[in-house]
This record gives structure tokens, sequence and C-alpha cells, in this order.
């Protein structure tokens, strides 16, 4: 059987509903499926690292880049600006890569428009109070961050509707299982 190559797939979640767990182990799974880096306003984490989770920019850059062309989508999220290079994009589909997208609903909805091959999932959390939990527990947000997040998940779940897959994170080896079979689903 021959591997179809060059899907895209856009996964969306409320932050804390455990997207970017989830999209790890599935990078580590798949050879061939590469992560997206987006570019964004946000401030550095601890742990993290520019180039590999995001490239951090400021708002100068950020907006230069939007003037020039250069994202597929980009949006403003809890504050901040997050957007993804069409060059990357671009560049996947060409090469034939395989690609995952770790994006907000709003830049999700934009590539929907122009490319409606690419595959979107929606994780939910199993509910509000277990984000909060999650949240909470993984201590990189202020109070009145975490607050703002819970508003904006409660909004954001509202968009599962159209995605063409939905998993809830309530067991992660389950949720993990779910979306390796959506990608392999995918691919052949
Ligand atoms: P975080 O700051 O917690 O890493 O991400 C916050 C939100 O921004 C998440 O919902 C994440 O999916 C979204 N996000 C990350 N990169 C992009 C991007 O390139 N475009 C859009 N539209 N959203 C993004």
């Amino acid at each position: 059987m021959t591997r179809k190559k060059g899907n895209i797939f856009v996964i969306s979640a409320p932050s804390g509903a455990g997207k970017t767990t989830l999209c790890k182990e599935l990078i580590d799974f798949f050879p061939e499926l590469r992560h997206s880096v987006s570019y964004t306003t946000r401030p550095i984490r601890n742990g993290e690292v520019d180039g590999r989770d995001y490239h951090f920019v400021d708002q100068a850059t950020f907006d230069q880049m939007i003037a020039a062309g250069a994202f597929a989508e980009w949006a403003m999220v809890h504050g901040n600006s997050y957007g993804t290079s069409l060059q990357t994009l671009q560049q996947a589909i060409d090469s034939g890569s395989d690609i995952l997208l770790e994006i907000d609903c709003q830049g999700a909805m934009q590539l929907k428009k122009h490319l409606a091959e690419a595959i979107f999932v929606f994780i939910l959390p199993p509910n509000l109070e277990e984000l909060r939990r999650r949240l909470v527990g993984r201590h990189t947000d202020a109070d009145e961050v975490i607050e703002k997040r819970i508003y904006n998940a409660s909004e954001e779940i509202k968009e599962a509707a159209w995605y063409d897959h939905i998993v809830v994170n309530d067991q992660f080896n389950l949720a993990l299982a779910q979306l390796k079979a959506i990608i392999q689903g995918s691919s052949y």
C-alpha cells in the first residue's frame, strides 16, 4: 500500500485540555509528522525554547509579517498574537511532509476556508472544573490569566461542532490512541 503524504492536521483545544502533551507524543510516534512552529508575541515560559516551541517575536515584527503577507493564518489569543508561517506550511505541502498545526479556533477557521483538505481535530477537556484544576496545577499562568483562559474555553468549546473529529481528553492514553487512529486513518 502506498502511503499518501502531505496531510495537514489542524488541532485546536482550550488551553489546559492537554493538547501540547498529546501533540508531542504524536510527533514522537509518527516519524514523518512535523510540528509547525508558530510565531507569537507571548512572553517565553520557563522550559520553552525559541525556535522549537515558538518563534518568539515582538509586536512590531509580528505586524511587519502580517503586512508582508507572511502568515497562512493569524489570530489574537488571550491578548497575544499567534500566527502560522505561510512559508513553513507551503514547504511542508511541497515536500509532501505531514504537518501538525496546534492553533486556536479563529486560525483554524481561516485555514478551513483555504485548505478544505486539511483534517481538523478538536480536543475537549472532560469538563471546565477539570480544566481549571489542570491550569492551576501547571503553575505557568497568573490567576487572572487562568480565569481568562477558562472563560475563553467555554466560548471555544462551541466551535468544536464544525471540526472533523472531536477527542475528549479524559484518559490520556485513550485520547492519544484516538488521535493516532485519526492520523493513521487519514494517511493511507
Ligand atoms: P499557548 O500560549 O498556551 O502556547 O497557546 C495559546 C493558544 O494559542 C492555544 O490555543 C494555541 O493553540 C494557540 N496558537 C498557538 N499557535 C498558534 C498559531 O500559529 N495560530 C493561532 N491562530 N493560534 C495559535
